[in-house]
């Protein structure tokens, strides 16, 4: 990690900085930093583009790690995904996660309630306790399952039948919404859409960056309001990722997709964050 100013930094660049840091050191050290508590989660808002309120956060885990500094999940969660240790760890985090996100409930300093969305990776959606584990978290927590959605990735997703569908099926029944994260990356054809349980299409950020200065990239434009109209004739909701500009915000509004993400509201940080931002969106 670098420094950046203040008490901000920035995460070290996945593709220069992985190199240097030798993988089997990080893969090694991955069960003692969860036992000494080295992963801390950041918390992204996930705002209504109607009315650009707070509508919840995207938990996102980062490890500090006592030599490198912060270290981003693009550098070791594959890392604990092949060790088997995402298990374990997706665990603490869903744990945490809903720990804040009850606790953005009632403590009364949030105008609206406030939902939490927390990554599944392919192994924790193909482990046998992943719905018993989620409805333990949900009620150690108090966190209502709506309050939940869960973020599975298309690629995690494509080939799956419908046994393998079923536990995502339970936790949607159980009233957890579930996100289908990166979609546009993968191969999903739409009758396939139509029989998975998500309800929220997250719109891979390779989709609007050409929306990010006028004039929009006409084919972008296109793409999207396409996708924007599939989603809600099967009746899911859109949300952008990586919106980095306000431009892009009102294009996207404009589109009518319904939620955005991205470092033009803010950037990942700590959960106390989320109370001023709902506060000030709330006020104007
Ligand atoms: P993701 O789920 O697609 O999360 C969005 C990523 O985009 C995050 O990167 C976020 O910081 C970044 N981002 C947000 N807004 C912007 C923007 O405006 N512009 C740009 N260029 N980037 C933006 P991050 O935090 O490095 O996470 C990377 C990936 O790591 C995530 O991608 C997710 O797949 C994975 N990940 C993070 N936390 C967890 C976790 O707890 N469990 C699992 N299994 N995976 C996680
Ligand atoms: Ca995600
Ligand atoms: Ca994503
Ligand atoms: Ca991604």
């Amino acid at each position: 990690a670098k420094a950046a100013g203040g008490n901000r930094y920035e995460l070290a660049d996945a593709d220069s900085d992985a190199r240097v840091i030798a993988r089997h050191s990080l893969t090694n050290r991955l069960p003692a930093a969860l036992d000494n508590g080295e992963f801390f989660i950041e918390y992204q808002p996930l705002v209504r583009l109607t009315d650009g309120t707070v509508r919840g956060a995207e938990a996102l885990v980062r490890w500090l790690h006592p030599v490198h500094g912060v270290l981003g999940p693009d550098q070791f969660i594959p890392l604990a995904e092949s060790t088997g240790l995402i298990v374990p760890l997706g665990r603490w985090v869903l744990q945490e996660a809903a720990r804040q996100a009850r606790a953005w409930r009632t403590d009364g300093t949030c105008e609206a309630p406030l939902r939490v969305n927390v990554n599944l990776s392919p192994s924790q959606l193909r482990h046998p306790a992943l719905v018993a584990d989620t409805v333990a978290v949900l009620d150690s927590s108090g966190l209502d399952p709506s309050a939940l959605c869960l973020e599975v990735t298309e690629n995690a997703l494509i080939g799956a039948d419908e046994e393998e569908l079923r536990p995502l099926r339970q936790l949607a029944d159980l009233g957890v919404d579930i996100a289908l994260d990166d979609f546009g990356t993968g191969y999903s054809n739409l009758s396939y859409l139509r029989r998975l349980p998500v309800s929220t299409l997250k719109l891979d950020r390779s989709f609007t960056r050409g929306m990010q200065c006028a004039p929009a990239d006409p084919v972008d434009v296109k793409i999207v309001e396409g996708i924007v109209s599939l989603a809600h004739t099967l009746d899911l909701s859109v949300t952008v990722e990586g919106v980095e500009t306000g431009t892009q915000a009102e294009h996207l509004r404009v589109l009518g997709c319904d939620t955005a993400q991205g470092w033009y509201y803010a950037r990942p940080g700590p959960p106390e964050r989320l109370h001023t931002l709902s506060l000030v969106d709330a006020a104007s």
